[in-house]
């Protein structure tokens, strides 16, 4: 028996006071954070329950959207703004869990869900440097088919499991913080760290570091988009690979790209190469191509996962080819 306490924040104040001391874990609505004490792979002496915080999807000034961090995943996939404003993000969210998971998930907790490596969650045994650092990485001797290809490090090789994200850092999302030093935002595409030597080490936020909304900017109505995920099974299953992607064109030409990939990273990976490729070329699917291979071009495949390469590269061409087809006259 681990004892731990509960206690329900009122506000972002007020939760942020509580986590004082560092012991503390907010919890939202729990699908992976009491997996991960049920396994013993993360044990908190105490939870502060942050699912009574804002919830609130709102305009902003500036022709965006607050999305307050205790809404739920269903409900942000079912608002009004979202599904006409950012349809990709709509999509993204509905291809992940299971309806009953995002129901309860929230988007703080979703931001912050850990990977899903199954050497990670084995506390019988298996070696993770996440886990443990310096324990050494199980996974890349062993079964690594759903691990990532970029970004990785000699020390982990774990993907970032969150399909919103990849929506969310293609839409170029905020992320708004407080802490007991006050308040301020940082790009969602900074929040997450790579694992490099450090894979226990996942995002920039400070011990206690609270998230309380996330922000989007205006949508872009030039701009087609849509989020496609590659899995094993058509629901309850990871991604393999993920394309979110928003396309503006001129004529036949590329006025602008705004890319991410899931599922072959230890971070929602902004495609910032495949971007700058794309700049000004002609919308075929040569060009296409020839972006993810720039993209690609670092990707450090394992023993079981060389097919990401080509999957990756193969699905964000076709998803660029479904939205230039879409928008031209
Ligand atoms: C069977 C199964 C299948 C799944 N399939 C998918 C899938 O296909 N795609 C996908 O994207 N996801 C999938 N998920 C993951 C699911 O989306 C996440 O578990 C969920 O989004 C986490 O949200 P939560 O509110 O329950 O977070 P919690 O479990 O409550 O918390 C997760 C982490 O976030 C921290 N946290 C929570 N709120 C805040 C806050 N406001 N500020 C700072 N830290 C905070 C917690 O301390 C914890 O570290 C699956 C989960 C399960 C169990
Ligand atoms: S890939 Fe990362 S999470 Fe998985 S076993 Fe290795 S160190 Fe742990």
């Amino acid at each position: 028996m681990i004892e731990l306490t509960y206690s329900r924040a009122t506000d972002a104040e007020d939760a942020v006071g509580r986590a004082a001391g560092g012991q503390g874990r907010y919890l939202g609505g729990g699908t992976n954070l009491v997996d991960l004490m049920r396994e013993t792979v993360e044990t908190p002496s105490a939870l502060i329950d942050v699912t009574g915080l804002s919830r609130e999807i709102a305009p902003t000034a500036d022709g965006g959207l607050l999305i307050g961090s205790a809404a739920r995943n269903t409900a942000v996939a079912e608002h009004e703004a979202v599904r006409s404003g950012y349809p990709m993000l709509a999509r993204a969210i509905v291809a992940g869990a299971s309806a009953q998971i995002r129901n309860m998930a929230t988007v703080g907790g979703n931001l912050l869900q850990r990977t899903r490596c199954t050497y990670f969650y084995d506390t019988d045994g298996a070696r993770c440097n996440k886990r443990v650092p310096g324990d050494g990485c199980d996974a890349l001797e062993g079964f690594n088919r759903m691990h990532a290809i970029l970004g990785t490090s000699p020390a982990c090789v774990a993907t970032h499991p969150s399909d919103m994200c990849v929506a969310l850092v293609a839409l170029d999302a905020v992320v708004h913080l407080q802490s007991a030093s006050g308040q301020r935002t940082i790009d969602l595409c900074e929040l997450h760290t790579l694992p490099e030597e450090r894979p226990d080490i996942e995002t920039v936020l400070e011990p206690g570091e609270l998230i309380t909304a996330v922000e989007l900017p205006a949508p872009n109505p030039a701009e087609r988009s849509t989020y496609r995920k590659v899995r094993d099974r058509s629901s309850y299953a990871f991604a393999l690979v993920s394309v979110a992607a928003a396309l503006e064109l001129d004529g036949d030409a590329i006025a602008g790209a705004r890319l991410a990939l899931g599922g072959v990273a230890p971070k929602p990976w902004r495609a910032r190469r495949a971007e700058e490729a794309l700049r000004g070329q002609p919308a075929t699917e040569a060009a296409f191509l020839e972006a993810a291979d720039a993209e690609l071009a670092d990707a450090r495949p394992l023993a079981g996962n060389a097919f990401k390469v080509e999957l990756a590269r193969r699905t964000l061409a076709s998803v660029l080819v479904q939205l230039t087809e879409g928008a031209r006259p």
